[in-house]
């Protein structure tokens, strides 16, 4: 597993990730789920990414059953306030909320959804007071254009915004126009979401066979190629859902793959990045 600087946040992470969004409810399959997670932080997806809102709270208490018993510190959690609760009263209230059904002192990450009707800054203030009362190591937004999340930074004054959490596969590539680039340049780091976009892309034929040339040279698979081409820029993770062991020991693997530049003409050439225009959310 490669290790990146996660932004300016004075910590390396692991390319890959872990996602949870839609996570089995109950019974065997939310059993197996759980030994999917606890696979995959053998192997090195230490990022785990939830959220107040999936499974109304029911996926953060799935992701502190799946966690019991693993050191804190080999975790790097990542949660999120959902806009309707980001009040600076609600945001300090939403956390402890989490911090409960996770069963953990502290998070590692803590992210504003999406843009919401509370007043950013407002938000911004109540992220940085979790920092300083060690809720949260680390803060973020999520489905922020350009010019919000440059907007959010510039609110926060004694921690750095370390990441915004966006839509990124090989079908959506719109973000690499301007928000990676300007990220970059202000260290900070594009968490991509959904990075297999549905399955989508799998099945656009051109695209498929030429993830599956990238994938026979290096002995992997085309969602590796996908993986590995997704996070191939300095500042940028992806955090894949699995809920099969399977399935997470195959994503875990592409966070050792290092395409070269033939590789990344052929998938460039295959999955065109299109034209600008406004982020892309689900
Ligand atoms: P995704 O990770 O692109 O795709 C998940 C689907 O791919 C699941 O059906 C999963 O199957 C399947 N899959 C995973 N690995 C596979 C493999 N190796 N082979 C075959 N199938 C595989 O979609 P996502 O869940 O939408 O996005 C990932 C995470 O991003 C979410 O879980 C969530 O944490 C986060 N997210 C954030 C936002 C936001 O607004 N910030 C929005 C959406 C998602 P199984 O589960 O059956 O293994």
């Amino acid at each position: 597993m490669k290790y990146k600087p996660f932004g300016t946040a004075r910590v390396d992470l692991p390319v890959i990730g872990q996602g949870t969004w839609n996570m089995p409810e109950g019974g065997s399959a939310r059993r197996e789920a759980q030994r999917a997670i606890a696979r995959g932080i053998d192997l090195g997806t230490t990022h785990l990414d939830t959220a107040e809102m999936y499974g109304a709270g029911g996926v953060e208490e799935f992701l502190g059953e799946a966690i019991r018993g693993i050191a804190r510190e080999k975790l790097f959690i990542a949660t999120k306030v959902l806009p309707s609760n980001a009040s600076y009263q609600g945001t300090l209230e939403a956390a402890e909320r989490s911090l409960a059904r996770l069963r953990c002192d502290y998070l590692d990450l803590y992210l504003l959804h999406w843009p919401g009707a509370f007043p950013l800054e407002e938000t911004m203030e109540a992220l940085e007071i979790l920092v300083e009362r060690g809720k949260t190591r680390f803060v973020g937004v999520s489905n922020f254009e350009t010019d919000s999340m440059l907007e959010a930074a510039s609110y926060l004054r004694a921690v750095p915004l370390a990441c915004n959490q966006v839509l990124y596969h090989l079908g959506e590539r719109g973000i690499e126009h301007e928000l990676i680039p300007a990220a970059r340049q202000r260290g900070i780091a594009i968490v991509a979401y959904t990075p297999f976009g549905r399955g989508g892309f799998l099945r656009a034929a051109k695209g498929r066979a030429a993830l599956e040339t990238v994938a026979r040279k290096h002995n992997a698979t085309p969602r590796q190629i996908a993986l590995a081409f997704l996070t191939r820029e300095q500042n940028v993770f992806a955090i894949p859902k699995a809920a099969h062991v399977a399935h997470v020991e195959e994503n875990a693997a592409a966070g050792s793959l290092a395409l070269d530049a033939g590789d990344l003409v052929a998938i460039d050439e295959a999955f065109p990045r299109g034209r600008p225009g406004p982020l892309a959310t689900l």
